[in-house]
């Protein structure tokens, strides 16, 4: 999963940024509206968190600017204004949900997760397809109720694809959503995730369209 934070605190910037990466997110972090602005429109993020008192341009008028641009990703506001206004005004400019400085970086973590199930359709907090599960809260794989080791990247290329059965992600796509802007990327490195995936789900979980993408087919292979 792929996540923006806007925060120009260094301090709060770097314990959510370092939190969020142990905990398998990738995210990239920058510190003004307007590189926001033109991180929100190059790269496909899955969810943003969004400080409202910012250089350059104000959290409300990126978020405003966001969604005239129909964008629909999940926006959790992180703000120190404690002002009930403040929190009305970001929830009416289309933000999903917020946190009061300071915050618990579990709670943070628990929100991020609601968010992105909500925006996958799903209420209940365990992924399932047929023997497959996976717990993004808990980092858990099952595959028929057995553990599996799976390393972090390994779990969010899983995740990735169990959003969509049936639908391919293409190479590029799925390192869009698992690498941030710092990290080094293999230009094969997609492959040793799905190479080891296969190895220990059963090649028969995740099917390689050529020339297309990957994709974990939409009736569970068991
Ligand atoms: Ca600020």
């Amino acid at each position: 999963m792929r996540l923006l934070l806007v925060e120009d605190d260094a301090m709060i910037g770097e314990s959510v940024h370092l939190g969020l990466t142990q905990d398998g997110y990738a995210v990239d972090w920058v510190k003004d509206g307007q590189t926001a602005d033109a991180a929100l429109d190059s790269e496909p993020y899955d969810l943003l968190l969004l400080d409202l008192g910012l250089p350059s341009k104000d959290g409300l008028q990126v978020l405003r600017g966001l969604r005239a641009r129909q964008k629909d990703l999940p926006v959790l506001i992180l703000t120190a204004r404690d002002a009930v206004a403040d929190r009305v005004a970001g929830l009416d400019a289309g933000a999903d949900d917020y946190l009061v400085k300071p915050f618990d970086l579990d709670e943070l973590a628990a929100r991020i997760r609601a968010l992105l199930r909500r925006r996958a359709g799903r209420a209940e907090p365990l992924m399932r397809h047929g023997a497959l599960s996976l717990n993004p809260a808990r980092h858990e794989v099952t595959l028929d109720g057995v553990p599996l080791r799976l390393s972090a990247r390994e779990q969010s290329v899983l995740l990735a694809l169990l959003e969509r059965p049936g639908l391919p992600l293409s190479r590029a796509q799925l390192e869009q959503r698992i690498y941030s802007w710092k990290d080094d990327v293999d230009s094969n490195a997609v492959e040793v995730h799905i190479f080891s995936l296969r190895r220990k789900l059963g090649a028969e979980w995740i099917q390689n369209l050529r020339g297309v993408g990957y994709l974990v087919p939409r009736t569970p292979p068991r």
